[in-house]
Protein backbone atom coordinates (compact mmCIF):
# COMPACT_ATOMS: atom_id res chain seq x y z
CA UNK A 1 0.00 0.00 0.00
CA UNK A 2 3.04 2.37 0.83
CA UNK A 3 4.38 2.05 -2.70
CA UNK A 4 2.16 3.42 -4.51
CA UNK A 5 1.53 6.20 -2.75
CA UNK A 6 5.54 7.44 -3.01
CA UNK A 7 5.41 6.63 -6.39
CA UNK A 8 2.18 9.14 -6.04
CA UNK A 9 4.31 12.13 -4.67
CA UNK A 10 7.35 11.33 -6.86
CA UNK A 11 5.46 11.71 -10.08
CA UNK A 12 3.79 14.97 -8.55
CA UNK A 13 7.31 16.18 -7.67
CA UNK A 14 8.93 15.40 -11.36
CA UNK A 15 5.34 17.36 -13.34
CA UNK A 16 5.80 20.69 -10.65
CA UNK A 17 6.14 23.33 -13.59
CA UNK A 18 8.83 25.76 -12.57
CA UNK A 19 9.05 29.21 -14.06
CA UNK A 20 12.01 31.72 -13.55
CA UNK A 21 11.01 35.63 -14.24
CA UNK A 22 14.25 37.57 -14.91
CA UNK A 23 14.82 40.98 -14.64
CA UNK A 24 16.46 43.96 -13.76
CA UNK A 25 13.24 44.86 -11.61
CA UNK A 26 14.80 48.19 -10.62
CA UNK A 27 12.16 48.92 -8.83
CA UNK A 28 9.70 46.26 -9.56
CA UNK A 29 6.42 47.87 -10.95
CA UNK A 30 2.68 47.31 -11.54
CA UNK A 31 3.16 45.81 -14.80
CA UNK A 32 6.17 43.30 -13.75
CA UNK A 33 3.30 42.79 -10.54
CA UNK A 34 1.21 41.77 -13.31
CA UNK A 35 2.94 39.13 -15.08
CA UNK A 36 4.14 38.17 -11.90
CA UNK A 37 0.40 37.32 -10.59
CA UNK A 38 -0.55 36.08 -14.18
CA UNK A 39 2.37 33.74 -14.43
CA UNK A 40 1.68 32.22 -10.81
CA UNK A 41 -1.82 31.02 -11.88
CA UNK A 42 -0.14 29.34 -14.36
CA UNK A 43 3.10 27.70 -12.68
CA UNK A 44 3.39 25.44 -10.01
CA UNK A 45 5.86 27.91 -8.82
CA UNK A 46 7.25 31.09 -10.21
CA UNK A 47 11.20 32.64 -9.49
CA UNK A 48 11.56 36.00 -9.63
CA UNK A 49 15.01 36.35 -10.27
CA UNK A 50 17.32 39.91 -10.25
CA UNK A 51 19.68 39.77 -12.48
CA UNK A 52 23.07 41.12 -11.11
CA UNK A 53 24.07 42.73 -14.41
CA UNK A 54 27.26 44.55 -14.23
CA UNK A 55 26.88 46.68 -17.18
CA UNK A 56 24.25 48.53 -16.09
CA UNK A 57 24.15 51.01 -13.85
CA UNK A 58 21.14 50.36 -10.77
CA UNK A 59 19.51 52.71 -8.70
CA UNK A 60 18.33 50.06 -6.28
CA UNK A 61 21.02 47.37 -5.16
CA UNK A 62 20.30 43.72 -5.63
CA UNK A 63 19.25 43.19 -1.94
CA UNK A 64 17.10 46.53 -2.20
CA UNK A 65 15.41 45.06 -5.30
CA UNK A 66 14.94 41.54 -3.62
CA UNK A 67 13.61 43.66 -0.95
CA UNK A 68 10.93 45.63 -2.57
CA UNK A 69 10.10 41.86 -4.51
CA UNK A 70 9.84 40.12 -1.81
CA UNK A 71 7.32 43.20 0.33
CA UNK A 72 5.50 43.29 -3.11
CA UNK A 73 4.69 39.33 -3.36
CA UNK A 74 3.26 39.15 -0.02
CA UNK A 75 -0.01 36.92 -0.57
CA UNK A 76 1.71 34.90 -3.70
CA UNK A 77 2.82 31.65 -1.43
CA UNK A 78 4.15 29.59 -5.11
CA UNK A 79 6.18 32.75 -5.91
CA UNK A 80 10.04 33.08 -4.66
CA UNK A 81 12.82 36.07 -5.12
CA UNK A 82 16.00 35.18 -5.86
CA UNK A 83 18.94 36.39 -7.47
CA UNK A 84 21.27 35.67 -10.04
CA UNK A 85 24.90 36.56 -11.67
CA UNK A 86 25.90 34.79 -15.26
CA UNK A 87 23.56 32.88 -17.58
CA UNK A 88 20.30 32.86 -17.11
CA UNK A 89 20.15 29.48 -18.16
CA UNK A 90 22.74 27.98 -15.76
CA UNK A 91 20.52 29.77 -13.06
CA UNK A 92 17.11 28.00 -14.02
CA UNK A 93 19.14 24.63 -14.30
CA UNK A 94 20.12 25.09 -10.83
CA UNK A 95 16.79 25.68 -9.68
CA UNK A 96 15.12 22.75 -11.47
CA UNK A 97 13.46 25.30 -13.84
CA UNK A 98 11.78 24.23 -17.18
CA UNK A 99 10.22 27.49 -18.34
CA UNK A 100 11.37 31.39 -19.02
CA UNK A 101 8.80 34.14 -18.27
CA UNK A 102 9.29 37.28 -19.88
CA UNK A 103 6.52 40.62 -20.76
CA UNK A 104 5.89 42.53 -24.01
CA UNK A 105 4.91 45.74 -23.68
CA UNK A 106 5.38 47.05 -27.42
CA UNK A 107 6.69 45.74 -30.82
CA UNK A 108 10.00 47.85 -29.80
CA UNK A 109 10.19 44.73 -26.96
CA UNK A 110 10.81 42.08 -29.14
CA UNK A 111 13.53 42.76 -31.10
CA UNK A 112 15.75 41.77 -28.11
CA UNK A 113 13.49 39.50 -26.42
CA UNK A 114 13.41 37.56 -29.44
CA UNK A 115 17.24 37.51 -30.06
CA UNK A 116 16.89 36.34 -26.08
CA UNK A 117 15.27 33.89 -26.94
CA UNK A 118 16.68 32.23 -29.65
CA UNK A 119 19.69 32.31 -27.59
CA UNK A 120 18.70 31.02 -24.90
CA UNK A 121 16.90 27.94 -26.59
CA UNK A 122 20.02 27.52 -28.86
CA UNK A 123 22.33 27.11 -24.68
CA UNK A 124 19.76 25.67 -23.57
CA UNK A 125 17.14 23.32 -25.92
CA UNK A 126 14.81 22.01 -22.83
CA UNK A 127 14.34 25.19 -21.66
CA UNK A 128 11.04 27.30 -23.06
CA UNK A 129 10.41 30.92 -23.08
CA UNK A 130 7.28 31.87 -22.56
CA UNK A 131 5.84 35.86 -23.42
CA UNK A 132 2.91 37.04 -21.74
CA UNK A 133 1.49 40.23 -23.05
CA UNK A 134 1.26 43.26 -20.64
CA UNK A 135 -2.07 44.80 -19.58
CA UNK A 136 -2.92 47.67 -21.96
CA UNK A 137 -2.92 49.88 -19.10
CA UNK A 138 1.09 48.75 -18.42
CA UNK A 139 1.85 49.58 -21.77
CA UNK A 140 3.48 52.29 -21.48
CA UNK A 141 5.02 51.42 -17.76
CA UNK A 142 8.79 50.51 -17.09
CA UNK A 143 11.32 51.05 -14.15
CA UNK A 144 13.26 53.62 -15.32
CA UNK A 145 9.90 55.89 -16.31
CA UNK A 146 8.70 55.48 -12.89
CA UNK A 147 12.46 56.48 -11.78
CA UNK A 148 12.21 59.52 -14.29
CA UNK A 149 8.71 60.69 -13.46
CA UNK A 150 9.60 60.18 -9.31
CA UNK A 151 12.76 61.84 -9.16
CA UNK A 152 11.40 65.03 -10.72
CA UNK A 153 8.63 64.94 -8.14
CA UNK A 154 5.64 63.79 -10.22
CA UNK A 155 3.29 61.16 -8.51
CA UNK A 156 3.65 57.50 -9.09
CA UNK A 157 1.23 55.89 -6.83
CA UNK A 158 -0.46 54.14 -9.36
CA UNK A 159 2.76 52.55 -11.05
CA UNK A 160 4.23 50.61 -8.41
CA UNK A 161 2.92 48.34 -5.74
CA UNK A 162 1.40 50.85 -3.14
CA UNK A 163 3.07 48.86 -0.18
CA UNK A 164 7.11 49.73 -1.36
CA UNK A 165 5.81 53.57 -1.90
CA UNK A 166 7.22 54.85 0.91
CA UNK A 167 10.87 53.36 -0.01
CA UNK A 168 10.88 54.15 -3.85
CA UNK A 169 10.09 58.02 -3.28
CA UNK A 170 12.39 58.12 -0.12
CA UNK A 171 15.35 56.54 -2.40
CA UNK A 172 14.38 58.73 -5.29
CA UNK A 173 14.29 61.47 -2.52
CA UNK A 174 17.99 60.73 -1.67
CA UNK A 175 19.45 60.41 -5.21
P1 LIG B 1 15.36 43.75 -18.18
O1 LIG B 1 16.48 44.69 -17.88
O2 LIG B 1 15.78 42.29 -18.14
O3 LIG B 1 14.52 44.08 -19.38
P2 LIG B 1 13.14 44.72 -16.60
O4 LIG B 1 13.04 44.73 -15.11
O5 LIG B 1 13.13 46.03 -17.30
O6 LIG B 1 14.45 43.87 -16.89
O7 LIG B 1 12.00 43.81 -17.22
C1 LIG B 1 11.85 42.46 -16.89
C2 LIG B 1 10.79 41.85 -17.78
O8 LIG B 1 9.53 42.44 -17.50
C3 LIG B 1 11.01 42.06 -19.29
O9 LIG B 1 10.55 40.91 -19.97
C4 LIG B 1 10.12 43.23 -19.61
O10 LIG B 1 9.72 43.24 -20.96
C5 LIG B 1 8.95 42.96 -18.68
N1 LIG B 1 8.22 44.18 -18.35
C6 LIG B 1 8.71 45.34 -17.87
N2 LIG B 1 7.72 46.24 -17.71
C7 LIG B 1 6.57 45.62 -18.10
C8 LIG B 1 5.20 46.03 -18.20
N3 LIG B 1 4.83 47.27 -17.90
N4 LIG B 1 4.30 45.13 -18.66
C9 LIG B 1 4.71 43.89 -19.01
N5 LIG B 1 5.97 43.44 -18.96
C10 LIG B 1 6.90 44.30 -18.50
Amino acid sequence: MVEPALAFIGRIEVEMKIAVYPGSFDPVTNGHMDIINRSSKIFDKVIVAVVNNRSKTPLFTVEERMELLKKSVVGLPNVEIDHFEGLLVDFIRSKNAQVIVRGLRAISDFEYEFQMALMNRKLAPEIETVFMMTRHKYSYLSSSIVKEVGSLGGCIKDLVPESILPYIIKKLKKN
